[in-house]
């Protein structure tokens, strides 16, 4: 069973994205929770958030994957952005309660010089002001390319993340399989041993989303380039074996690759389509 869609514009409103999902033919979605560059928001309207949860649960929607900032970086070398981070985290998982039993997902972050002990502890400390005992959001850290100063390159590094977190029971990873290919985890010939990997670090009962992405660059690039399905380096075979894959199924896969609509109808349609076979 797959749970497949991508990211909507939440210009519109809740319910509206339930409603364009729904033509594209997909069960689940992410948008984001502000301006992803900007970092503003617009207010929720709760009649349009109770409309969307009616239409998740009559169209049998899986789980949704909010997506937290680019600009939101918990662990920069700046004061400043530290605290503009910890107010939209605290802002978006306070909107997020609203919508209960969904992912929010967000980019750990990137140490800016600071070095990955202080900024693994800099998130974690973010994460335990914020998260509360009894939240109904669960909180994703994506797997990350290892581009520059960036955080989450490695399995390890989200695990010493997720041991330092108090609210154990709300935290759980999201594999970006672009991201984690260009880190340097080989899915396209050992999807197996990679998935095993991931198990004995971190544990696969805290993998709870997948950015199904295909990659414009090679295995170990750490260049975070996204590609449609099948026209990148991981290529169709490949992300058809991921889709399948026995571990992976009733997650949430959320398309992230460079399309327009049309675009997202058509791998929505593809992936629907390994799904049935
Ligand atoms: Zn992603």
């Amino acid at each position: 069973m797959i749970y497949i869609g991508c990211h909507l514009s939440v210009t519109d409103g809740y319910e509206a994205m339930g409603k364009t999902m729904r033509r594209f033919g997909g069960n689940t979605f992410a948008w984001f929770t502000r301006n992803p560059r900007g970092g503003r928001t617009k207010p929720v309207v709760q009649e349009d958030v109770d409309a969307l949860r009616l239409h998740l649960e009559k169209e049998g929607f899986g789980p949704l994957v909010a997506h937290g900032s680019y600009t939101m970086n918990l662990c920069s070398a700046k004061e400043e952005t530290r605290a503009n981070g910890l107010d939209m985290l605290t802002q978006d998982l306070e909107r997020m309660e609203l919508l209960p039993g969904n992912y929010y997902n967000f980019h750990p972050g990137a140490h800016t010089g600071q070095g990955t002990e202080t900024g693994m502890e800099q998130i974690a400390s973010a994460l335990n002001q914020v998260m509360k005992p009894g939240m109904k959001t669960t909180v994703l850290l994506e797997t990350m390319a290892g581009k520059g100063s960036e955080i989450g390159g490695t399995f390890e590094e989200l695990r010493e993340i997720i041991s330092r977190i108090e609210c154990k029971d709300r935290i759980g990873v999201c594999f970006d399989t672009c991201h984690t290919w260009d880190a340097g985890y080989d899915i396209v010939s050992d999807l197996d041993g990679v998935l095993q990997h991931f198990d004995d670090v971190i544990g696969l009962s805290k993998l709870k989303a997948v950015h199904f992405n295909d990659s414009k660059n090679g295995c170990g690039s750490h260049k975070d380039r996204h590609e449609k399905l099948g026209q990148g380096c991981i290529g169709m075979e490949a992300m058809k074996r991921i889709a399948l894959h026995p571990s992976l199924q009733g997650l949430p896969f959320i398309l992230e690759t460079p399309n327009d609509d049309e675009g997202y109808m058509k791998e929505i349609h593809t992936v629907l389509g390994w799904d049935r076979e």
